[in-house]
């Protein structure tokens, strides 16, 4: 960058904001760089299912782990933006000003859509959500990965506790045939109860009721059925999508407001076959690196080249000692390659590492 220091500020230090950050320190030239989260530690998301079930896992002080490396970090709730004036308010009291924004704000559970659901249903979308689960049957709403991964985690840690999956599809009925009869497989070898084809019209104190009107009891529900994004940048005036996401160019610029770039599970970007990429930490990180990347090169007076970007592989962990890794082809669709059982673990648990190592955490 030249003349005078360019503020960039970071919103969120998820996968997304940390992977922002971390590369912007190893490139930028002349500039400040600030990351802005509400927390005051790192908790890895990606296994929220394991703390869920009992397990520990890293917590990471942020302002260390970013001071390290010389970004400024700010814990304070981001409570209003203004593009116009180029500013960010926090805790409702102060404001930030900035050259360029990177909004990685996250996403958390949707609690509003089905009735019950914030007054009775549990969650592992966010570290706030988990709370101990009381001893007795469990009821598991919503069969895609954060579902089926959760499901398999509470059946394998609590034996004597009855673990139901209720979901509209097969439990992974988006992948192949083998990775779909893999994880019904072991689910029903952990013990779970799956009943798919069913829709959850409403949480109760004391279980479920079915849109059929079937009342299932249990002592838990936990809900993984919908995530939803934050609405600031939808109140701000930024072009979002109906859930609130940011809709992003090819270099992941806003496509209303060209100081702010956003990635993570709060940017619509576009991805193979005409589909915006997932609400996924796969996504997250190479999203974040990539902004840092654009950012860098529009302040040295190049055009960036657009995110390329297509997935590999999805992996669904099925408790501590079995997986599945599904390959994926260039358009997304699931390979016939899949790996599974100890194999599958042990990719799995690589791959989270190395999502801690991209985020910085290591
Ligand atoms: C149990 C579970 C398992 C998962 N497993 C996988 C997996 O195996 N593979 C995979 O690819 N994905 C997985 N995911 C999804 C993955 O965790 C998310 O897609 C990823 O965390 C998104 O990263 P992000 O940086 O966009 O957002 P986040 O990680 O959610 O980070 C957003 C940050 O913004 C902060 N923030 C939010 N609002 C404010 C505010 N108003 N002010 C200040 N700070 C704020 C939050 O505190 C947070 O630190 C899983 C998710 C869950 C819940």
């Amino acid at each position: 960058m030249t003349g005078q220091q360019q503020r960039i500020v970071v919103l969120g230090a998820g996968y997304a904001g940390l992977s922002a950050a971390r590369r912007l320190a190893r490139k930028a030239r002349d500039t400040t760089i600030t990351v802005v989260d509400t927390r005051a530690e790192f908790v890895e998301r990606v296994r929220l299912h394991q703390a869920a079930a009992g397990q520990s896992i890293g917590r990471w002080d942020l302002r260390e782990l970013l001071e390290r490396k010389g970004v400024e970090f700010v814990r304070a709730r981001v409570t209003a933006l203004d593009p116009d004036a180029k500013r960010v308010w926090l805790d409702g009291e102060w404001s930030m000003g900035y050259d360029t924004l990177v909004y990685a704000l996250g996403s958390a559970a949707d609690r509003t859509s089905v009735p019950g659901v914030a007054e009775y249903a549990h969650s592992v979308a966010t570290p706030e959500d988990l709370r101990a689960l009381p001893a007795g049957p469990v009821i598991v709403v919503g069969a895609g990965s954060t579902g089926i991964e959760l499901a398999a985690e509470l059946a394998e840690s609590q034996r004597d506790s009855r673990v139901t999956l209720l979901g509209s599809e097969e439990p992974g009925g988006w992948l192949s045939t083998k990775a779909a009869e893999h994880i019904r497989t072991t689910l029903t070898g952990l013990g779970v109860e799956i009943r798919s084809g069913v829709k959850v019209g409403e949480v109760l104190p004391d279980g479920v009721r079915l849109v059929d009107g079937t009342v299932l009891s249990a002592a838990a529900v936990v809900w993984t059925a919908g995530f939803t994004v934050p609405d600031l940048a939808c109140r701000a005036g930024l072009t979002v999508d109906e859930q609130g996401r940011i809709r992003t160019d090819a270099t992941l610029r806003s496509i209303s407001h060209p100081d702010v770039y956003a990635a993570g599970d709060a940017a619509l970007i576009d991805g193979p076959g005409d589909r915006p990429l997932r609400m996924a930490c796969a996504t997250a990180l190479p999203a974040g690196s990539y902004v840092a990347t654009a950012i860098v090169a529009r302040a040295g007076g190049a055009e960036p080249k657009p995110m390329t970007f297509r997935y590999q592989l999805q992996c669904i962990s099925l408790g501590r000692h079995d997986a599945v890794i599904q390959f994926l082809d260039a358009d997304d669709s699931p390979a016939n390659r899949v790996v599974r059982g100890r194999a599958g673990a042990w990719v799995k648990e690589r791959i989270v590492r190395i999502a801690g190592r991209a985020a910085g955490l290591r």
